[in-house]
């Protein structure tokens, strides 16, 4: 066994654009999500991702220069949030996002990095590209709230889906009971506080392991072992 694999499991926040003192708790593994224009840079030793969003693709050229310098330091765990969101343009704009959202794709394959994907209607777009990039790296839909078949297109693609604070704050909080009901696996299931700088993820790991009836040891074990395949190599500490 390699020192990697003998790490004991940590609650996980795959995605958040605070910054935390939670990160330096060592329960606790967070990746803040930078995006020019809109957040603070990371913080020295702070793990991270870095993208340009959707909703600040003006001058994307050299926000995504930036992007790419931030991309190759180790502490950056994955690439992005990019991505395509219908509720802010008209269809000619949405070209535009999808050609931005492409060179993060290209980017996450190049440096062999997961890709944290931002979408808001766009889901059917988002798999076309799955299908048209060959030998992507892995892909992860944050704040995911799909239906039954997007689950399954999903788990068909293994692309992973992360679920932020709408989940669990919902008074019918659907996914978690689409997940239960239909006894999802969860080899491709996340949590994040995304813009929720208020919530504890430990709180979020305890609804949903209250939902699906299963231990929050287990749960936080079965979400460990979901981050190593995830990253695979560039898992550090
Ligand atoms: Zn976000």
């Amino acid at each position: 066994m390699t020192s990697k694999e003998s790490q004991s499991a940590k609650f996980i926040d795959l995605h958040g654009h605070h910054s935390s003192s939670k990160s330096e708790d060592r329960d606790f593994l967070y990746i803040y999500s930078y995006s020019p224009k809109i957040n603070d840079l990371p913080e020295e030793g702070q793990f991270f991702s870095a993208g340009v969003h959707p909703w600040e693709i003006e001058d994307a050229r050299t926000s995504f220069e930036e992007v790419k310098r931030l991309c190759g330091d180790s502490n950056c765990l994955m690439v992005g949030e990019a991505g395509l969101d219908r509720s802010i343009v008209d269809d000619s704009d949405l070209r535009q996002q999808e050609e931005v959202f492409k060179w993060h794709i290209q980017l996450a394959n190049e440096l062999k990095k997961p890709l944290i994907i931002h979408n808001v209607k766009c889901l059917s777009e988002i798999f076309r590209l799955h299908k048209q990039f060959p030998n992507h790296s892995n892909w992860v839909l944050h704040d995911f709230n799909g239906s039954l078949s997007d689950i399954q297109e999903c788990q068909k693609r293994s692309i992973a889906m992360s679920l932020g604070p709408r989940f669990y704050e919902s008074q019918t909080a659907r996914i978690a009971h689409t997940i239960s009901d239909h006894k999802i696996d969860l080899n491709l299931i996340f949590f994040e506080t995304d813009e929720r700088g208020d919530i504890n993820i430990q709180t979020i790991y305890e609804k949903f392991a209250q939902k699906q009836e299963i231990e929050i040891d287990d749960l936080k074990d079965r979400i460990w072992q979901n981050l190593k395949a995830l990253l695979g190599t560039n898992l550090t500490s």
